[in-house]
């Protein structure tokens, strides 16, 4: 037994059950599935990396 908070209301439920007790959201102990996931850490990614890439320039721009 593994309780979890909710997706969408935050209820501790188990990670067995089908339906929330409390919001009656479909499996509420999944979060993101694995494609989701994967997705959002590119996007980190990709907004770290400009980020970082635009730090550098404006860096680069003052040292001039
Ligand atoms: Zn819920």
């Amino acid at each position: 037994m593994l309780l979890v908070p909710c997706r969408a209301c935050g209820h501790q439920v188990d990670t067995f059950f089908v339906t929330c007790p409390g919001c009656r959201a479909t499996n509420p102990g999944h979060k993101m599935s694995k494609q989701q996931a994967g997705l959002s850490v590119l996007l980190i990614q990709l907004i770290v990396g400009l980020v970082l890439g635009v730090g550098v320039c404006i860096y680069a721009w003052n040292t001039v």
